[in-house]
């Protein structure tokens, strides 16, 4: 873990991992996603900043999940949308 991680990052003890390599509201949408991240509060995968629909960014400010992880193979980071916050693993 590197410097200036925020309480939310400091209290993962074990990084929840996508189950499915796929945006669910995209799926649901018909909606295209470039990559993914996995909500470390309920596991929920959604699609990044890049893409048009942003849906984790959405939901973290929705659900107050504000801590996600990306779910693409070899990108082991988190970081959190309330504080702006990135934090390898
Ligand atoms: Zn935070
Ligand atoms: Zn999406
Ligand atoms: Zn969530």
């Amino acid at each position: 873990m590197s410097d200036g991680i925020c309480a939310h990052i400091a209290a993962i003890t074990a990084v929840r991992q996508a189950k499915r390599l796929e945006c669910e509201e995209c799926v649901k949408a018909g909606t295209e996603w470039v990559h993914l991240r996995t909500c470390q509060a309920c596991g929920a995968t959604l699609c990044c900043d890049q893409s048009p629909s942003q849906h984790a960014r959405k939901h973290a400010a929705a659900a107050g999940h504000p801590v996600i992880a990306s779910s693409e193979p070899g990108e082991p980071w988190l970081y959190c949308f309330a504080d702006d916050a990135f934090a390898e693993y």
